[in-house]
């Protein structure tokens, strides 16, 4: 298996050599040369499985540069006690017709981890694989989730430096208060004077940078990614839609071959992506419902074709989705055009120029046939957590209930009342302000974690570990800098 660039769309990249770039130098993504088609058998055996051995049956069809041998050892190595539930991902079933996969259980309590437990293996081994000596040095901007799941999962690997930007008002208490209190020598925090896409867009600068990558070459070192755009983050993420979709089979709410449709809470694009990628492989996967937030912007892209990222920004309570430059989109684009690399070209080139971008015809059609956009507001979101406690006594953050709102126009609109899963992909307690007082109205608490302490007093819910010793944990972290000024923060941070 090798990989071609969404921008240039002939040179031939290993695995390996994806991996360790991240993106392509003329800026494009990483993409399978093809999607290795499965049969209903090899998918129905996989109901047997572990999760574990799930993933090594559709990583090995992709990292054909690793033995089975190599992947499997990475593979346990992610998967193990970092999970406080056995089955890795737990499918359960909240309402008729309706289930959650739980995506969570790792040690950030967000889906991240289910892609960053095991990037950082990937990472080394890539590294070795293809001779590079050179320091990685780790860029990653987070809209919250992302940031700690990198620096927990690269924290203290060997030849790594992991550097993360978060938007410096665009997170919640937990999730800035998780990164700036990150152990490890080689973990560096720092908040930008702006949002998400502001953190995003200086990243990509860098990664293109010319200059930026000599300077870091004299050094012995190289950058990377780990954001979604990075291959080694999408991979592992293929698996848990195999997974949720023989739980299914196994507990006997669809027949192995039906059709299933699944509702993704979607900012960047890179997990409802992987959910495309399934289907394209033989997973039968029915209408994939991509569920956004206030910043809507994917919701009307799926509308009418036009991505219009010229708008007003807004802080919502789940902030994890406020993102209005979906960089994982250029992914879908590729694919609904026919891999027409010019074409992806014209789209990314207008996106840059003019902040917007048109797509008509039969790639519309296509992506219109295959995705169903909606979103939900914040007080939309409020009430679908309140409701749901309510009626089935199940807890979910605001990004799953961004989802499961979503989910019930999309019933609501088109009939369509085939079996759902709804992806969970954070942990309510991650969020315990805003899931509160959803639950119980106004809330008279210091701050989130006397909230996150009632919440679990209230229901019954266990307070995490991770959520619990927080606020005992003195700040490491202090940096800040201005969007223009990422570079020379970067510089600093290796100094330290
Ligand atoms: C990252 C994240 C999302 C969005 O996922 P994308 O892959 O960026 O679309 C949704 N919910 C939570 C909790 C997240 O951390």
């Amino acid at each position: 298996m090798h990989y071609v660039s969404t921008r240039e769309g002939k040179a031939a990249f290993s695995a390996a050599q994806a991996i360790v770039r991240g993106i392509s130098e003329e800026g494009g993504l990483f993409v399978p040369a093809f999607f290795p088609h499965m049969g209903l058998d090899e998918i129905g055996a996989m109901a047997q499985k572990s999760y574990q051995e799930r993933a090594c049956v559709i990583l090995e069809k992709f990292l054909t540069d690793f033995s089975a041998e190599q992947i499997r050892e990475m593979v346990e190595a992610a998967y193990g006690s970092g999970f406080d539930a056995p089955e890795i991902v737990p499918v359960r079933e909240i309402d008729k017709g309706r289930a959650v996969a739980e995506l969570w259980h790792g040690p950030t309590l967000a889906f991240k981890d289910m892609a960053l437990q095991l990037l950082p293996h990937l990472m080394t081994a890539s590294a070795a694989q293809v001779g590079e000596k050179r320091e990685i040095v780790i860029l990653a901007a987070t809209s919250g989730d992302t940031g700690k799941a990198a620096l927990e999962g690269f924290a203290d690997v060997k030849g790594t430096q992991c550097v993360v930007f978060y938007p410096k008002k665009g997170v919640s208490q937990a999730q800035r208060l998780q990164m700036v209190t990150q152990e490890g020598k080689n973990a560096h925090v720092i908040a930008v004077r702006g949002n998400f896409d502001d953190a995003q867009a200086g990243v990509k600068r860098i990664f293109g940078d010319p200059e930026a990558r000599d300077w870091m070459n004299q050094q012995g070192k190289v950058f990377s990614s780990a954001n979604s755009i990075n291959w080694g983050r999408l991979a592992p993420q293929l698996v848990y839609y195999f997974s949720a979709y023989v739980d299914q089979v196994r507990q006997g709410r669809i027949e192995l071959g039906d059709e299933l449709n699944f509702v993704v809470p979607t900012g960047n694009f890179g997990n409802i992506l992987a959910a495309v990628y399934a289907r394209n492989m033989g997973l039968p996967i029915g209408r994939l419902i991509c569920a956004s937030n206030r910043n809507r912007v994917l919701a009307d892209f799926l509308k009418d074709g036009v991505y219009d990222a010229r708008r007003a920004f807004y802080q919502t309570t789940s902030p994890s989705m406020d993102i209005l430059i979906s960089s994982n989109l250029e992914r879908m684009l590729f694919e609904i055009c026919g891999r027409e690399v010019a074409q992806v070209n014209e789209w990314m080139e207008s996106l840059k120029k003019e902040g917007r971008y048109e797509v008509k015809g039969r790639a519309l059609d296509a992506l219109k046939a295959l995705i169903w956009g909606g979103w939900a507001g914040d007080q939309a979101v409020s009430e679908t957590i309140g409701q749901i406690w309510n009626r089935w006594g199940y807890l979910t953050d605001p990004h799953t209930a961004v989802a499961l709102n979503v989910h019930r126009q999309y019933v609501e609109a088109t009939g369509d009342e085939r079996q759902a899963v709804i992806m969970s992909t954070a942990s309510p307690f991650k969020f315990g302000k805003t899931v509160l007082e959803a639950i119980e109205g106004d809330v008279q608490a210091q701050d989130d974690f006397e909230c996150c302490r009632l919440l679990s007093q209230k229901t019954g819910w266990a307070l995490p570990k991770a959520i619990a010793e927080l606020p005992g944990k003195p700040v490491r972290h202090r940096a800040e800098c201005e969007p223009a000024d990422m570079m020379d923060a970067v510089n600093r941070a290796m100094e330290e």
